[in-house]
């Protein structure tokens, strides 16, 4: 049952699934691009990280963001509960570590029973 739509993409949400961010309804998928500093701040930052991909270790990384990587590297599949705890964040900060590695094209977030796998792209 859909009864909720996005109000930046328009695409149909599930009411309980809805995310409410500065008084609009997002999906997923838009909740996690506002959440990322890069592309609220700086829509440059996205342009510079993405060229900066096919650099030989692409050392932009934070230390977070590097142990989140090679955590899904290692596993596959993390999903973000599990990678809160290991890394020791909130889920708020882990989305914050996760967006840039997300417009890096490093990691995506993949829904499976209800729960957001992170997994390489
Ligand atoms: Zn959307």
């Amino acid at each position: 049952m859909s009864d909720k739509k996005c109000t930046k993409c328009g695409a149909a949400v599930d009411a309980e699934e809805v995310k409410e961010y500065r008084g609009e309804e997002l999906c997923e998928d838009c909740y996690l691009d506002v959440m990322s500093p890069t592309q609220v701040c700086d829509p440059w930052a996205v342009h510079t990280a993405k060229s900066l991909k096919d650099l030989p270790g692409g050392h932009d990384l934070t230390p977070v963001q590097q142990r989140l990587y090679d955590l899904v590297k290692e596993r596959g599949e993390v999903p973000i509960p599990e990678a809160c705890a290991h890394l020791g964040l909130s889920e708020d900060d882990l989305r914050r570590e996760f967006a840039p590695l997300r417009h890096m094209e490093k990691l995506r977030g993949c829904k499976k029973d209800n729960i957001i796998q992170l997994t390489l792209f």
